[in-house]
């Protein structure tokens, strides 16, 4: 979360950038790596001043009728961080802890993301700050509505595509869709992304991001000279990402050792029963109390002896405190920001292979973007035609990823900066500065 006391400090010396910049700020520690590949890729400094500011900035009230009767306004935010190479594409979340900061941060991060894999969308993010926790579903459809209503200028299949985020999922974006529709006077399916199947969304989006993850991981092994029949993995974080990289990984003969969430950890060196635990999970909310695997502590789970290590729960978990104890041969960021800057040197010094998150973690925005041509074409693709597709792309993406690293001798993070940042660069370039 973006800490106010830093940015009105600029002159304060921090003398452990790990704790102060990166463990509070991840979104700092990304823009550190844009000027990274920015200074290799020698960027003019017109279009570095361009690329490091958003395009649009929207600040909005959002007053609802309570169930009480009570008025309450919460504030909402959409950011268009930059739209050069084609509508803006990001999720919408509902938290206490939106800022517009952070929102234009993660706008930036899509901006890049979509970049790197090369679809046609710039980079967007929305929230509003509200507790979903405390609201009924008829106070979640008006906050939906209204907030959907006062950013409508920007919205369109065209220009603006939310998807979902943290506390808002397929049930919200069929509201969107709906309001959207409403105000157009026709059904308009293409301008959200992450619907329910019935309504335009796209068959294997659910299990998109966590597909996306065993295909890198198994390009990355093979680079290695391994391969993920055989491969031990350990997982944190046991939700969407985590539990489907696991499965998949699992599918293709992965001996997945180790699986946390917020509850606890599990861990057998034989390999665990992913099928059982997702449906123990189903059940039971949790990983603990799972009967057929040995606790453990869930700090522990990074450190685990595996060759691969998947974070896939949340931002800044692989520190300068944990990093040098890693064993993993590789990494793979299912979640995004859970590796710091200093970690990031560690792991480079330590020669782990890491998938960054902008690649490792695209596979989600890659099937939103299948959804949005579907929902275009009014023509819909089978699963395997999804995965097939989802599959070519990722592969192009890692291997461009993979070329940058040996021609600039960098590593696979800020190589995949440079890929990102040099397409968004190139487009902006090709159309000259309409001033
Ligand atoms: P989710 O809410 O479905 O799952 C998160 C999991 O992490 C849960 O099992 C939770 O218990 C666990 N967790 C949280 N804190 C933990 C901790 N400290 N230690 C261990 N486990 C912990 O969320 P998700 O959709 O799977 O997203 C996970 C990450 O992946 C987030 O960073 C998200 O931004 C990123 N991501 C998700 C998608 C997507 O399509 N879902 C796409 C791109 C990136």
């Amino acid at each position: 979360m973006s800490d106010p006391a830093i940015k009105s400090e600029p002159h304060i010396i921090r003398p452990d950038k790990d704790t102060f910049l990166a463990e509070e700020n991840p979104f700092e520690a990304m823009m550190e790596r844009f000027d990274h590949a920015a200074q290799l890729l020698k960027l003019d400094p017109g279009l570095y001043k361009v690329l490091r500011n958003p395009e649009k900035q929207i600040i909005t009230s959002v007053p609802i009728v309570r169930d009480s009767g009570d008025v309450e306004v919460y504030t909402g935010y959409r950011v268009l961080y930059n739209t050069s190479r084609g509508p803006a594409k990001g999720g919408i979340r509902f938290d206490l802890n939106v800022t517009l900061e952070e929102v234009k941060a993660l706008a930036a991060w899509m901006t890049w993301k979509c970049a790197l894999v090369n679809i046609p969308f710039g980079g967007a993010k929305g929230g509003v700050v509200c507790d979903p926790a405390t609201m009924s579903m008829a106070e979640l459809e008006r906050v939906t509505r209204r907030y959907t209503s006062s950013i409508i200028e920007t919205l369109g299949p065209d220009s603006d595509v939310p998807a979902p985020d943290v506390n808002t999922n397929e049930r919200v974006m069929a509201w969107i869709m709906d309001t959207y529709s409403m105000h157009k006077r026709h059904t308009v399916t293409a301008v959200v992304t992450g619907k329910p199947v019935e309504m335009g969304g796209s068959l294997g989006r659910r299990e998109a991001t966590g597909r996306g993850c065993m295909f890198v991981t198994r390009e990355a092994l093979a680079k290695l000279g391994m391969s993920l029949k055989g491969a031990r993995v350990a997982v944190q974080g046991f939700g969407n990402v985590g539990s489907v990289a696991a499965d998949l990984m699992a599918k293709e003969g992965a001996v997945i050792v180790a699986v946390s969430d917020k509850s606890g950890a599990l861990h057998n060196p034989q390999g665990l029963d992913i099928p059982d635990l997702i449906a123990w999970v189903k059940e039971h909310r949790q990983l603990t109390g799972y009967p057929k695997a040995e606790p453990f502590n869930k700090e522990q789970l990074l450190t685990v002896d595996c060759d691969v290590l998947v974070p896939a729960a949340t931002e800044n978990v692989i520190t300068r405190k944990n990093a040098p104890q890693i064993k993993a041969k590789v990494i793979c960021e299912g979640a995004n920001g859970p590796t710091t800057a200093a970690a990031d040197e560690i792991l480079e010094r330590k020669g782990v292979f890491v998938i960054p998150d902008i690649l490792a973690n695209a596979g989600g925005v890659t099937v939103s973007y299948f959804e949005w041509v579907q929902d275009r074409g009014g023509y819909f693709w089978d699963e395997d035609t999804v995965n097939r597709r989802l599959e070519s792309i990722m592969v192009r993406a890692f291997n461009e990823v993979a070329a940058t690293t040996e021609k600039y001798k960098v590593n696979t993070r800020i190589a995949s900066y440079i890929v990102a940042v040099g397409r968004v660069a190139a487009m902006h370039r090709l159309r000259g500065m309409y001033a």
